[in-house]
């Protein structure tokens, strides 16, 4: 019997694990920087935490959630998102009582049913941060350009940062209906799916990836035409700080954004060098979702990461190297094995990485499998070694060698 993973769940292995580990370390530097402090919120939610949160009527709340039934009868689901809950805990753990802004980061895995494909996976890694209590658009710019410095220090470069503003309650309305009234004209020509979306979330209409829908919407009334002044004024505001931050960006009024919970600010952050699935990172604003939640009303915005699209860009520019041990002690005989142990432990403790024979093999054997793990030095212990108290040790790469006393094992690997 062989077994198989599933279908767009990927293993991560090393030497790839590096590059994850690097990309995860200069997220937590940055977000340290602008006060994001972690957050660990359960896989597992109540169903209704991402139907009322995301919304009945998009793809991933219709399509895309592993749901089912626990033994105690609830409907679960495996998050799609890392958002929803964040507020759920927001609101259950009562974060609008300690001092605003409350700013929070999370990592890990997400759970989405969609085609396995390049860039697009059943179980994904975001990492996404979260700022709750701000209203005004220093917030907005701030997130925008921590996450501009966050993609930068980890090294990648061909970004676009798309904008755009998708009003609020007060000027959706009449977005909606100026779209349903553009819509209605063509509507039999569009996919069964956004004919669905007509009637149920006619915005999802803009996000639609079939073909042919792209071209029907072309000429489509754009919110940015339907904001309100408070709207307005407030991306007005974004975009000069943005300018005045030197963030470059883009204005994209198609950008709606999967997630029915979104208000005023999206974006989007795009890599020429990722073809179909070439969003890197997407947010924006949610200032109503706490208050759906049953919290106060509380301002809030965010953006998640596509780890898997990160690594992918950074793997393009470099591939990843396995890292390599600094010294191998090969010995011969079991009292040099037993020596070479404790040499071995206390070149760990010192910070080095050692690594032992095992006692197997000759020494032949034993400097080929130092050879192969890539060690920096062969430290050999024999019989004489052991009596002189004098070891041999062997540069792997250069072929040098020399001797050194087993008092000054430690320091000699310091410095070398
Ligand atoms: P897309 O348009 O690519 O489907 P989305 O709008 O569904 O993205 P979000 O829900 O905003 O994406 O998630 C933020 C980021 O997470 C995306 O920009 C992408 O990098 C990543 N992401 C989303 N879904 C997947 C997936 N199935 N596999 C891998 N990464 C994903
Ligand atoms: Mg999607």
């Amino acid at each position: 019997m062989k077994y198989s993973g599933l279908k767009g769940m990927e293993d991560i292995l090393p030497p790839d694990i590096h590059v994850w580990q690097a990309v995860e370390a200069t997220a937590r530097t940055i977000f340290a920087r602008y006060g994001f402090q972690e957050i660990r919120v359960p896989i597992l939610e109540s169903t209704d935490i991402f139907t009322r949160g995301i919304g009945e009527a998009t793809d991933i709340v219709e399509k895309e959630m592993y749901t089912f039934t626990d033994k105690g009868n609830r409907s679960v689901s495996m998050r799609p998102e890392g958002t929803a809950p964040v507020v759920r805990c927001y609101v259950e753990k009562n974060l609008h009582t300690l001092a605003s802004p409350q700013k929070y980061f999370y990592t890990g895995p997400m759970f989405r049913y969609e085609r396995p494909q390049k860039g697009r996976f059943r179980q994904f890694y975001q990492v996404g941060a979260e700022a709750f209590g701000v209203a005004t658009p220093a917030m907005d710019a701030e997130v925008i350009s921590m996450l501009r410095n966050l993609l930068e220090a980890i090294g990648l470069g061909g970004l676009n940062f798309e904008l755009n503003s998708i009003g609020c309650a007060e000027c959706r309305p009449a977005y909606r209906q100026a779209l349903l009234d553009f819509f209605s004209v063509k509507l039999g020509e569009y996919c069964p799916d956004c004919q669905r979306r007509y009637e149920t979330n006619p915005l999802r209409i803009l996000d639609c990836k079939v073909a042919r829908c792209g071209e029907l919407r072309q000429g489509a009334p754009t919110v940015t035409g339907h904001l309100c002044e408070g709207c307005r004024t407030h991306f007005d505001e974004v975009l000069s700080l943005l300018n005045a931050l030197k963030v470059p960006h883009t204005l994209n009024p198609n950008l709606v954004r999967g997630l029915d919970y979104y208000t005023r600010t999206t974006f989007e952050v795009t890599s020429e060098h990722l073809g179909a699935q070439k969003a890197v990172a997407a947010g924006g604003r949610y200032d109503r979702l706490v208050e759906e939640f049953g919290g106060p009303a509380t301002p809030a915005i965010g953006f998640a990461i596509g780890m898997e699209r990160i690594v992918t860009l950074l793997k393009d520019q470099q591939e990843p190297v396995q890292p390599e041990p600094v010294v191998f002690v090969a010995t011969l005989g079991k009292e040099a094995e037993i020596e070479g142990f404790r040499i071995v432990e206390t070149l760990r403790a010192r910070g080095i990485w050692a690594e032992q024979s095992y006692g197997a093999g000759s020494l032949k054997s034993q400097l080929r499998r130092a050879d192969r793990i890539g060690a920096a030095f062969a430290l050999i212990i024999g019989e004489n070694e052991l009596k002189a108290g004098l070891l041999q040790w062997k540069n792997m790469k250069k072929g040098e060698q020399g001797e050194v006393a087993v008092a000054d094992v430690v320091s000699f690997f310091q410095t070398n």
